[in-house]
């Protein structure tokens, strides 16, 4: 069971005002909040042992090397890797993912072709339009149902065997949508290809095993995971992170250097030239703990209350309309007032204290899909509790009649 005013203890922004009121965070899927243990992670690094890793045979050199591999040994565990060199260090999902997508330059051919689907981010949309760009493949997209869902018999029809890489986020970012990636990542392997799933929504609500998925690459950031930004991370299994080339030349990434020829570094280095985020690894590594002793069942467990309650209270607000209405999604709410610009309501509530986000939050085609600018989008965390919604639902009333 989640002791919500116990855990609130741990974060020390939620005793902020904001305009005078006390600050109701609603922008988890945007960036979550950071506990203090993950503070005091980042100060003691720079206090203490703040060096270069992998480098020095000093004694600050050292410890930071090992507080930085232990978080690595962290993260495989909490993503069940097989192997800590699978798990790579990046500044985020989105470095991640142009790491993959940049490496299968030279894998593909023309009229090759790679799954999308209409519920992506940018970040995972942009990337393969550029590597299709690039050798000559064809991006196709897996459609989307009213309620916010894929249509899964089209993806069976998409698939063939020119399929070469199927990519697709775990939890959508502007709905909540939670989709069916171990039927998806099975489907795709009987044609041959290669899954990326974008984890970067599921990991504060899902306890993952990449092994049992059986996926190819998984990427997320440690910013919607109570950790610092800039700091994220791609897995791959190890035959395919063998087959992919390096993403940058540099420092670290090497074996041996001549002006004839370089040769690279085995994994993980390969993938982490230059000097990295080490603090950032480091309190990257706390978080994933932090959320462990909290427990994720637990935390699915809560979020899935606020979202049932949430969805009611707003759902008494005549005119207001939800998108995204699938069984299967996390405590997300993108909904819109009718006649009123999801930008004006977020003027009006943000005012009252309340961070909501507006816009098309990274994921245009869903927007055109519904042919409407964007939406309001309120996302919990174990963090908030049901005053906070509260709250909202009275700020987006207020909003409501000053602006209709
Ligand atoms: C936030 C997000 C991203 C991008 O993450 P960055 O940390 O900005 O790189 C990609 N995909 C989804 C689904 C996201 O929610």
């Amino acid at each position: 069971m989640i002791n919500v005013q116990k855990i609130r203890e741990d974060f020390p922004i939620l005793k902020r005002m904001v305009n005078g009121k006390p600050l109701v965070y609603f922008d988890n899927a945007a960036t979550s909040q950071t506990p203090q243990i993950v503070i005091d992670a980042i100060v003691d690094y720079y206090s203490n042992y703040n060096a270069n890793i992998h480098r020095g045979v000093h004694a600050l050199s050292q410890e930071a090397t090992d507080a930085y591999e232990q978080a690595r040994k962290k993260i495989q565990k909490h993503f069940n890797a097989k192997h800590p060199y699978e798990i790579i260090f990046t500044s985020g999902t989105t470095h991640s993912i142009n790491i993959v997508a940049t490496g299968f330059t030279n894998l593909l051919q023309k009229d090759d072709e790679i799954i999308v689907s209409a519920l992506e981010h940018h970040s995972n949309i942009v990337p393969w339009q550029m590597l299709c760009e690039r050798t000559g493949a064809v991006l196709k997209v897996i459609p989307m149902t009213e309620e916010g869902e894929l249509v899964m018999d089209v993806y069976d029809q998409l698939l063939s065997s020119k399929t070469k890489l199927v990519f697709v986020n775990h939890i959508s970012n502007a709905l909540g949508t939670i989709n069916p990636i171990e039927e998806m990542i099975k489907k795709a392997h009987t044609v041959g290809a290669a899954v990326l799933i974008d984890a970067a929504q599921s990991g504060p609500h899902i306890k993952p095993d990449v092994q049992a998925l059986d996926v190819d690459f998984y990427v997320a950031s440690a910013h919607k995971l109570c950790g610092p930004t800039g700091v994220g991370m791609l897995y791959g299994k190890e035959e395919w992170l063998n087959k992919l080339p390096p993403y940058q030349g540099g420092g670290e990434m090497i074996e041996e250097v001549t002006f004839e020829k370089t040769t690279y570094a085995g994994l993980p280095h390969k993938f982490e030239a230059g000097t990295p985020n080490i603090c950032g690894g480091i309190a990257f590594g706390v978080a994933i703990d932090y959320m462990n002793s909290i427990g994720f069942d637990d935390i699915a467990v809560y979020e899935n209350e606020l979202l049932e309650y949430g969805t009611k209270r707003l759902l008494e607000i005549e005119g207001l309309r939800i998108y995204g209405t699938s069984k299967h999604k996390t405590s997300v709410i993108s909904f819109n007032l009718e006649g009123v610009h999801p930008y004006d309501v977020g003027t009006i509530v943000d005012k009252l204290g309340i961070a909501v986000r507006t816009g098309h939050h990274c994921a245009q085609p869903i927007m055109d899909f519904y042919q409407i600018p964007g939406t309001i989008r309120a996302s919990f965390s174990f963090y908030n509790t049901k005053e906070e919604i509260d709250a909202l639902v009275e700020a987006v009333k207020k909003a409501k009649m000053m602006l209709s």
